[in-house]
């Protein structure tokens, strides 16, 4: 008996996984990693201007959001227990460093995280990504 594949249309090797989401991290289109991803802060351009990939295919959601706070997470409450260790910071100060650096960071992460998943759902075909494939150019888009 021959193994069946999942389907014919994934061919991982025409949109590699690492580079997709580098480019996306680095807010360039995942298709050539030259041309801007982003329309505006965390608006994706419709398509590349470089190459023309349709870029408007993504369901990012609230997937960046979610990493951004796990990561954030991550970074800011070993820095907070570290440096009350090490200072007597007051309290009314630290009520308004953690949240202030909380911010920051968390709009400094949000458009390379949002670029990754982008560049993550269209090296997979996901979502509007997979109409892209040149035999399901006539087919209609799969949609939840
Ligand atoms: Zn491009």
């Amino acid at each position: 008996m021959t193994e069946q594949p999942l389907s014919h249309n994934h061919d991982d090797t025409t949109r590699p996984l690492r580079p997709a989401i580098l480019s996306g991290l680095r807010g360039k289109c995942p298709a050539c990693e030259k041309g801007p991803l982003f329309a505006r802060f965390l608006k994706p351009a419709k398509s590349c201007a470089g190459c023309g990939e349709a870029l408007d295919g993504h369901e990012a959601d609230d997937f960046p959001a979610y990493i951004v706070i796990l990561l954030l997470g991550h970074i800011l409450v070993p820095v907070m227990i570290e440096v009350n260790h090490a200072f007597d910071i007051p309290l009314l100060w630290q009520s308004i460093i953690w949240p202030v650096m909380a911010l920051l960071l968390a709009v400094a992460m949000i458009q390379p995280t949002k670029g990754a998943v982008i560049g993550l759902q269209w090296a997979r075909r996901m979502h509007g990504f997979a109409a892209a494939l040149p035999e399901e150019k006539d087919a209609a888009p799969l949609r939840r």
